[in-house]
């Protein structure tokens, strides 16, 4: 899955956050998606130069495509975010969610007051399927993100060794990857992974503020 993902993060580099959220954008999430799906983010490796910065890179495509799509103003219009979602158009105001899909689960309170026979598939305005929709992503990538922060914090990999630093010679035994080639590569490597940071913290800036979205969506009842 990290080398599909990878593939179409390549394709998406030739994009940018003005175009539109077509298929190779959906895709792209989907497989970066499934990559951090997991709570722990396994799929963060902590331990080498390269290995952080490929994460890194990745994980940026995933902020920057989830900010993308929580601030979309009219996700019913476009067939690659139906299809990603498995929603139906159901005439111009409404969307059918349909069972077993992250969509129903996000629309719980419209699923909770329809009928037995209705919950299958589920109607919901297209005002109040973005008011649930935007609240999900917005809390899912804040989640996310925060959890890739703590990761970050364990990484040493781009800190230099006092030791070697202040004395020229390190004889410690470490417990982890520490930096001992402080060369311009090396700093050069470092400065990426402060700029990827800063890329995947702004996205989260960026987002419809979340508690905006209870008040919201009460209005709409
Ligand atoms: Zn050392």
């Amino acid at each position: 899955m990290k080398t599909l993902a990878q593939k179409y993060c390549s394709l998406l580099d030739k994009n940018d956050s003005s175009t539109p959220f077509g298929k190779t954008k959906a895709t792209a999430l989907l497989c970066l998606d499934w990559l951090f799906a997991d709570k722990e983010l396994s799929q963060l490796a902590l331990n080498s130069e390269d290995g952080v910065l490929q994460s890194l890179d990745l994980f940026s495509h995933y902020a920057q495509l989830m900010q993308q799509l929580s601030c979309h103003s009219s996700p019913w219009l476009v067939d690659s975010i139906l299809n990603l979602f498995a929603l139906s158009r159901a005439g111009e105001d409404d969307v059918e969610v349909h069972n077993h899909t992250f969509a129903y689960h996000i629309t719980r309170y419209y699923r909770d007051n329809a009928s037995a026979q209705q919950r299958a598939t589920v109607r919901v305005s297209n005002r109040a399927f973005l008011c649930c929709f935007q609240a999900a992503l917005c809390q899912r990538l804040r989640d996310k993100v925060k959890l890739e922060e703590e990761h970050m914090h364990r990484v040493k990999v781009f800190q230099p060794c006092f030791s070697l630093v202040a004395t020229g010679r390190c004889h410690s035994q470490h417990n982890y990857p520490m930096a001992h080639d402080l060369d311009a590569k090396w700093f050069n490597k470092r400065a990426r992974f402060y700029l990827l940071q800063i890329i995947i913290l702004h996205s989260i800036h960026t987002i419809p503020r979340c508690e905006e979205f209870p008040e919201r969506i009460k209005q709409r009842r």
